[in-house]
């Protein structure tokens, strides 16, 4: 590992976001009236702006990339650079403040599926795909969930089929973000339907461009189309391109889901609290005492869970594992967003639901629609209380859940027929 400090690190990765981007300009004081006003959390987006928004971005992150700014904690064998997550974490600082193509694309390929190919894949996928998703060559999408297995990932029935140095693939993905503009995937698959319901799974990085792999985009009722079905028709992919063990693919998919959580931000979204502020005060409610409250109770959380995110990210700096920080965090998040909607909701009244052309209104209307979709992504509320009972409280077990029989023999998803 290169010994370099982290402030040699900063002055080096200054040197080279001066010289290639501009500083962001919304350092300005936020004015009512001023500048773009959208607020929605997933917005229609047309595909072919998305194709040229995300050419832009794998340009940026390419230049990043050979630069050595990219993959800051990878294995110098592969690419990477070897340093550690405070060099990261200055160098994502520092980036924050200038002007570069969205970066939203690489989200869930970076901040979830890289991790888990890195700690799971056979070496030789590993340098194959890695420096790619690094580099913004390739870009990542998740296949976990089915019609019959969300939150009980568990049950799902995709299968796996082994025919000599390959797998064929068969079944069905819902909910895959991205998968439109993704070339490879991580999917989890049912190997062994005689084994327990956690056991008998196995995961792949497959290829998206594959014959036998169809996407279908899903038009939400925010009017965008973020996500996906994904169907598999006999898809082939090499062992080589197992992730773990046969039939471990259950730790594979918990590598994942905890790096998912992880990767899931923080902030009241739609623009933050200073333009909340000016809503009220525009609209002369700033001496409505309920109002007021709603305010400053949203200022608050939105400080606690600033420094909640801040101490997960300080464990995971330290190389420990957080705690309660990351299902506890997310729960914060998707509660807060609640509160904002109903905040905008008493301030803006029909504006909200009719569009009166007048600035910052009827767009948060994005904002509304989009946020029940937050308490579902990355596991839902219910689910995460459940685990903040058990884990953190201490309370038994749910009830019911059967980690014993042959998965084959639980009334789940399509088995559910037969029962
Ligand atoms: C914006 C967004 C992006 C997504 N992106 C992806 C992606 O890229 N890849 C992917 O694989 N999936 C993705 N998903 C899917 C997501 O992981 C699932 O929607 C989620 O796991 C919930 O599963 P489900 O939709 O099947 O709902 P269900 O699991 O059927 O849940 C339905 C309701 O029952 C409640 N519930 C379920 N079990 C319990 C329980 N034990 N106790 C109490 N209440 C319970 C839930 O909280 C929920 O309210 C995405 C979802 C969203 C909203």
């Amino acid at each position: 590992m290169s010994d370099i400090t982290v402030d040699e690190f900063a002055a080096q990765a200054k040197a080279f976001l001066d010289a290639n981007a501009s500083l962001k300009t919304e350092a300005k004081a936020f004015v009512w009236g001023e500048g773009p006003d959208d607020a929605a959390l997933f917005e229609e987006v047309d595909r072919e702006k998305e194709k040229v928004e995300l050419g832009r971005a794998k340009a940026w992150r390419a230049q990043r990339y050979d630069a050595g700014f990219a993959w800051i904690t990878g294995p110098e064998k592969l690419g990477g650079r070897g340093l550690t997550r405070l060099h990261e974490r200055a160098y994502n600082e520092l980036e924050a403040r200038y002007d570069v193509p969205d970066q939203g694309f690489f989200g869930i390929g970076l901040g979830m599926v890289a991790p888990t190919i890195q700690d799971h894949a056979t070496p030789e996928a590993a340098a194959e795909v890695l420096p790619k998703m690094y580099r913004g060559d390739i870009v990542g999408c998740q296949l976990f969930s089915e019609p019959g297995a969300g939150s009980d990932l568990a049950s799902l029935q995709t299968r796996a089929e082994r025919d000599g140095d390959e797998w064929i693939i068969t079944g069905q993905k819902v909910w895959t973000s991205g998968a439109h503009y993704s070339d490879i995937g991580e999917v989890i698959c049912r190997t062994d339907p005689t084994m327990p319901k956690h056991r008998g799974l196995t995961g792949f990085v497959v290829d998206m461009h594959a014959p036998g792999v169809e996407v279908r985009p899903l038009r939400q009722m925010t009017g965008g189309a973020n996500f996906n079905e994904v169907f598999f028709n006999e898809a082939r992919v090499p062992d080589t391109h197992r992730l773990g063990d046969v039939n471990d693919g259950w730790r594979v998919a918990l590598t994942t889901l905890m790096n998912e959580r992880a990767s899931i931000g923080g902030g009241v979204g739609g623009g933050g609290f200073t333009r909340l502020r000016e809503m009220v005060s525009h609209f002369g409610l700033s001496d409505d005492p309920m109002i007021r409250q709603d305010l400053a109770d949203l200022y608050i959380r939105g400080r606690i869970l600033d420094y909640t995110n801040k101490r997960a990210m300080a464990k995971l700096a330290a190389g420990q594992l957080p705690g309660p920080e990351m299902s506890g965090g997310k729960l914060f998040l998707t509660e807060n967003m609640r509160r904002t909607c109903d905040l905008v909701a008493k301030v803006l009244g029909p504006r909200l639901v009719a569009d009166t052309g007048e600035w910052g209104t009827y767009s948060w209307a994005g904002y509304v629609l989009g946020m029940p979709a937050m308490a579902i992504a990355g596991g839902s509320d219910q689910v995460l209380r459940n685990i903040m009972g058990e884990r953190v409280l201490g309370l038994p077990k749910e009830p019911g859940i059967d980690t014993v029989s042959p998965f084959k023999d639980l009334p789940v998803g399509t088995q559910r027929q037969g029962s």
